[in-house]
Formats: C-alpha cells, structure tokens, sequence
C-alpha cells in the first residue's frame, strides 16, 4: 500500500492484489456498503437537516419499517418499533415496560450479562433466575416461574448463536424477549418464536449505531400497555407505549439521526431486493464456512466455540496457538487497512473476531484469510 495510507500500525508488506477489496470486518460498527453512502450524498440538500416531524422523512421511517416487516415475514398483529438509544436502551425499556414480576436471563457473555444486570438492579422486579454458561459455550432457557424469557441470538462477545424458539412448557403469560443486535439480518429466524426481537442499525444493517428497532407481539404491546396502566414509575424516555404510539405514526419519541434511518433503509432494500432473509443468512453461511473450514485445517488455529452447532455464522471467532501473537496479526492487518479484527476487549483471548455481516463479501473473507495467513509466516 502507498506511504499515504491512512492506518497505522507496523510496516505493510502484503502485495495490494493480495488485499480484500473493503478491509472492514468489524463486529459493530461494521461495513457500510458506498452505495449506502451515495444513497446518503444524493439525499443530501433536500432531505438531511430537515424535520422529523414532516412528510419526506416519515416516508423514510415508513419505507424501513415495512422493509424489516418484509424481510422478517412479520406475522399478523406484530409491530415494527423504534426509538434512539441502542440496544443498551432497549435493555432498560424492557426492564421497564415487559418484565412484569421476575425474568430469566441466559448469560452467555458481556451482552447477555448486561440485560441480566438491568433487571437485578430494578428495584420493581424480584431478581432474576439466571442460566450462565462459560464464554464459548451455550445454553437455553428452561421454564420457571418467570414472565418473561431473554436470549441473545448471537453472543457478539463470544461467537455463539443460539436457537429462536419459544420456551418449552410455558404459557402465554411468558415473554420471549431475543437480542437480535447482531443476529438480526444475518441468522433466519421465524419471528413468531419472539415477542419482542430487538437489534440495532450498525451491525447487519450496515448503518451507524444509536437506534434500537423490535419486532413486538401483540402480547409483548399488551404487556407494555398493562405495565403502564398498573402505575409503574417509567421515565418517559424508556416508555415503550410512547414509543408504540410514535412509531405507529412513522416517528420517534425524541429526534433520530436521519442519517442513520436513511443508510439502515437503504440496506434493508438492497437486502430484500437481493432474497430477503434467506438470501442474507445464505451470504452470511458462505462467509463463516470459509473462516471456520479455514481455522480447522490450520494447525495454528482453532474455533473458540467448541460445538459446532453453537458457532454463529455472522461472528466468528478464532484462536491462536500460544506461539502465535494474536494482537500482533490484528495490528499488522490494521496496517493494511484490514479493521477491526480484534477480540472482544473483556474475553482477554489470543483471538481474533471475524464480522461476516450480509455487507461482507464472500470473496473478500478468501481474500483475508489468505492475508492471516500470510501475515503469521511473516511474524517474528
Ligand atoms: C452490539 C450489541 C449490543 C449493543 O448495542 P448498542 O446499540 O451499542 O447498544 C447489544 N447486544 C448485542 C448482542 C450486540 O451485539
């Protein structure tokens, strides 16, 4: 690459031909595909900085919020729901707004943990029945005397996905609340299984962060309303009913960055005009059988997910053999313009994170795993 390339890092070496064409493999923020960014540009002087409340913008969210009720077959009497704050947001909403006396939490990594916290520290809430597993590992939830269920899709700290389906022998009182963060867009689903399946923009959707989106069941909006009318103390920024209620009318409760609704709505339309779901999780499929494939038949490298069938095909992690410096990779593939590669900061492994996002070229994960490779026999 040229002496003006802008990563820093150790001196580059690998050929520009060996290089993927977009270096960006990020976890979250990841890969914006330019077509969203001319998208963007084109909207620029009529568009951006103008009003949420008034018609051309509402159009957008309209636009987005049948695009997902499109690409996840949304079943009859589900809502598509936004507000600003992230998924960390929602965490606090459905503390809440849809855990009525008791949750159960399966923990299995950093983001799954936080939502656990979220509820022990309600002081409304009795504390939650919590199911742990070991980083890398999986496991489910079992019925109990809860009302509500949550799960992560995908454990983005670890690389474990893990299966959407309702809880086995509870009854309609029971809430399914699925982290779909990074899962959702990537890993098909059938979104009856949910009642509230939440994500964020910069993930599968190839836009920047600060939104949070759900799909809600009709008894997952039930709940919300009860919650609200039974007097609960709700600050008005977590309120889920107020968020329904603006959503229903193609607005946020509090002002949106418009140019977050306008990158998301473009890919949701690139996503549904390639195949929709199945297209996605079939892209997403390619990408990880590359990197897992490639990590089994290298003998310095191992899958950290153990079970095959726990291994998330959007975020996949890979160890290293000790005589391998695995932050030394990253920070030379970060010289190459080749991102993000590194471990989620807490799990403290010699690994690298592959983000296999629906953006993400299945040529381009070839194209970097051949630079890992390359960039190992070049180590000291
Ligand atoms: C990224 C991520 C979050 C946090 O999302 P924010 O929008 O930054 O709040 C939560 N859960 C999972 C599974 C994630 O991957």
């Amino acid at each position: 690459m040229s002496a003006a390339q802008p990563f820093d890092g150790p001196p580059t070496f690998l050929p520009d031909s060996m290089l993927p064409a977009d270096g960006r493999f990020g976890s979250g923020p990841a890969k914006i595909r330019q077509e969203q960014v001319d998208a963007l540009t084109a909207l620029g002087r009529s568009w951006l900085g103008t009003s949420h409340r008034q018609a051309p913008v509402r159009r957008v969210v309209g636009e987005l919020r049948a695009g997902l009720a499109d690409f996840f077959a949304l079943p009859d009497g589900y809502e598509v729901v936004l507000g600003n704050g992230g998924s960390n947001a929602f965490w606090d909403i459905a503390t809440s707004c849809l855990v009525l006396r008791r949750a159960q939490h399966v923990v299995i990594g950093e983001f799954s943990a936080k939502f656990a916290a979220a509820t022990t520290a309600a002081p409304f809430l009795a504390d939650p029945d919590v199911r742990r597993a070991e980083p890398g590992s999986a496991t489910t939830a079992q019925a109990a005397q809860v009302d509500a269920y949550a799960w992560p899709h995908n454990e983005t700290s670890t690389g474990v996905a893990l299966p959407v389906q309702r809880v086995a022998g509870t009854g309609p009182e029971a809430l399914m609340l699925v982290d779909g963060t990074s899962g959702a867009g990537g890993l098909a689903f059938d979104a009856e299984q949910a009642d509230a399946y939440y994500f964020a923009p910069q993930k599968c959707f190839g836009s920047d962060g600060g939104l949070w989106l759900a799909l809600l069941s009709p008894a997952a909006i039930e709940r919300a309303e009860r919650i609200g009318r039974d007097g609960r103390w709700i600050p008005a920024f977590l309120d889920l009913v107020a968020a329904i209620e603006n959503s229903r009318k193609d607005q946020t409760l509090n002002t949106p960055a418009l140019a977050t609704l306008a990158l998301m709505n473009e890919q949701v339309r690139w996503l549904n005009e390639n195949g929709g779901q199945a297209w996605a999780a079939q892209r997403c499929a390619s990408s990880a059988a590359i990197v897992y494939d490639w990590a089994q038949a290298n003998p310095l490298t191992t899958p950290f997910v153990a079970v095959p069938a726990h291994r998330s095909q959007v975020v996949a992690t890979i160890d290293f053999d000790d005589s391998i410096d695995a932050a030394a990779v990253a920070a030379t593939l970060r010289a190459h313009g080749i991102v993000d590669l590194e471990p989620y900061r807490k799990l403290g492994r010699n690994q690298l994170r592959f983000g296999l996002y629906p953006a993400v070229q299945p040529d381009d994960v070839r194209a970097l795993v051949a630079c890992v490779d390359a960039v190992v026999e070049h180590l000291p």
